[in-house]
């Protein structure tokens, strides 16, 4: 019977539309997902940047130092020099450019240290950098995957969900309001599994035995019929 099979194939439709809604529903934890993944790669992003800064900075510390320790020592070897070539100076005089190269060597001992420690901040700067960046390329990686496929499912999905809706809007249009009324209102409850077959003399939705005056019009297939017990529509076996 036309109207029975018609019945079959909106419910073989919404049985479909079904699992495109558990889909879906996969699709929208990806999404929230790939969120979560981007504001990872965003605060590993933001670390780099704060490590790429630090370490100019360093370096810049780092040459102002090593200049500076290369002045002192050039102006304390002009001294030393002076010394060597010129007897002329009184003792006085001597003890003092003495005091003033102690003082410029101490000075260098002491910008020396604070180079070495600007030194090793500037490796464990790159070493952090380089930890957090690769960091950042792993995440950026696994976020375009995964970008992918969700663009690629979702543009799937809604393709078949279009045909799907619109092979069912046409179907609708064939069939007798009360029926479809009938179907929808039950499919709730039996999730989609409300137009069902007999199997020999019994209701394969609830495995109820059928009068026997059901089961000769069902057989006879003019007249669709519901299970007096489970409010199934049933169709003659296959
Ligand atoms: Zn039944």
């Amino acid at each position: 019977m036309e109207l029975g099979r018609k019945l079959l194939n909106i419910q073989e439709i919404d049985e479909k539309l079904a699992e495109i809604e558990q889909k879906e529903k996969k699709l929208k934890e990806l999404e929230e997902f790939l969120q979560k993944v981007a504001e990872k790669s965003d605060k590993l992003s933001e670390r780099v940047d704060k490590d790429k800064k630090r370490i100019v900075g360093l370096k810049r510390d780092s040459n102002r130092l090593e200049n500076e320790i290369e002045k002192i020592e050039q102006k304390y070897l002009k001294k030393e020099k002076e010394i060597y070539e010129n007897n002329g100076f009184s003792p006085k005089e001597l003890e003092s450019i003495q005091d003033s190269i102690e003082e410029m060597k101490k000075l260098k001992n002491e910008l020396e240290d604070e180079l070495l420690v600007a030194m090793d901040n500037i490796e464990d700067a790159v070493q952090s950098l380089n930890k957090y960046h690769g960091r950042q390329l792993e995440v950026e990686k696994e976020h375009r995957k995964g970008k992918k496929k969700l663009l690629f499912h979702s543009e799937s999905i809604m393709q078949r969900k279009n045909e799907l809706l619109a092979a069912k809007e046409d179907l609708e249009k064939e069939l007798p309001g009360e029926w479809l009324d009938y179907y929808h209102k039950t499919r709730i409850r039996y999730r989609n599994k409300v137009v069902v077959r007999m199997e020999g003399n019994i209701c394969s939705g609830c495995r109820v035995e059928l009068p026997i005056y059901r089961r000769q019009i069902i057989k006879e297939n003019k007249e669709l019929q519901i299970c007096d017990l489970c409010g199934r529509i049933i169709l003659p076996p296959e």
